[in-house]
């Protein structure tokens, strides 16, 4: 068994990579990927803790992604941890992250809506402060009777209390993973809310600029969506991958491996993806 999709206490999960790794031991795991959003601060202390088990550490990295339809996230494998433009690229978006959070509260309060920043990160606790977080001190204040109204009146894409934040294009994000000697998988694919036929048209898009892989396995996925996603992945000639976005305490139900219970990433995965390495 195993699981190339995690989270560590260096983004948004509740457990250090070192009580990953012992996780992963305990449940049996052959390998485990860390992959950290916008970052691969922690993958040094996993590889460590990794060593000399039975647990193979895969390093990993999970980027932001620039998508019109919903959310996408390009995640990448053996990377060079050292690389200058891998580094810096996920500090500008580290940087541009907590920009946008800074012009977002500036712009709440002066529509008018008394709120400070240690309200809004109370909400977020561990994780990275982001829009459902302002959402929670709307409601919380009665600014809003709904995460769904606080989004369409003032916090979603273009309202008034939005503001934007640099992306990479999911083409710059495989070709900086490649550069830096890694292979590129696209993340839980449902998140991007297109259809089949869009789904397909951008596998194969991606494919053609370099991406190795794509999670069709994942904690969230239905059987059927499963299937939907080999199927498509086959086409577009990607290596089929998968995980279990496993951030601990943080996402309640979802465990290290087996996702919700009925995950299953097939080992041979893991030598088909690093067959694709740039
Ligand atoms: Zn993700
Ligand atoms: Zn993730």
């Amino acid at each position: 068994m195993i699981d190339l999709h995690c989270h560590s206490t260096y983004s948004d999960g509740s457990l250090t990579p070192e009580q990953l790794v012992a996780e992963a031991v305990k449940i049996g795991l052959t390998a485990l990927a860390l992959t950290d959003h916008d970052t691969t601060a922690g993958v040094p202390r996993f590889l460590a803790a990794a060593a000399g088990t039975t647990v193979r550490a895969v390093p990993g990295v999970e980027l932001s992604v620039d998508c019109s339809s919903g959310v996408m996230h390009m995640l990448g494998y053996w990377m060079d941890l050292e690389n200058p433009e891998l580094l810096r690229q996920m500090e500008w978006i580290r940087d541009g992250r907590a920009m946008r959070n800074r012009a977002m509260l500036e712009k709440l309060n002066a529509l008018g809506f008394a709120m400070a920043w240690e309200e809004v990160a109370a909400f977020a606790g561990e994780d990275v402060v982001g829009r459902p977080h302002f959402a929670q001190v709307m409601l919380q204040k009665g600014y809003a009777k709904d995460k769904n109204e606080a989004f369409d009146k003032w916090l979603g894409d273009g309202k008034p209390g939005y503001a934007d934040r640099p992306r990479l294009t999911a083409e710059v994000a495989v070709a900086l993973i490649r550069q830096a000697g890694g292979v590129a998988v696209l993340a839980h694919p449902f998140t991007l809310r297109v259809g089949k036929e869009a789904m397909l048209a951008l596998f194969v898009e991606l494919a053609g600029v370099g991406l190795g892989g794509v999670e069709c396995y994942y904690s969230e996925h239905s059987a059927d969506l499963i299937q939907d996603y080999l199927a498509m992945a086959q086409k577009a000639n990607l290596v089929p991958t998968g995980g279990s976005d496993y951030h601990g305490e943080v996402s309640p139900g979802i465990k290290l491996g087996v996702g919700f219970g009925g995950l299953n990433v097939p080992d041979e995965a893991l030598a088909a993806l690093e067959a694709r390495r740039g």
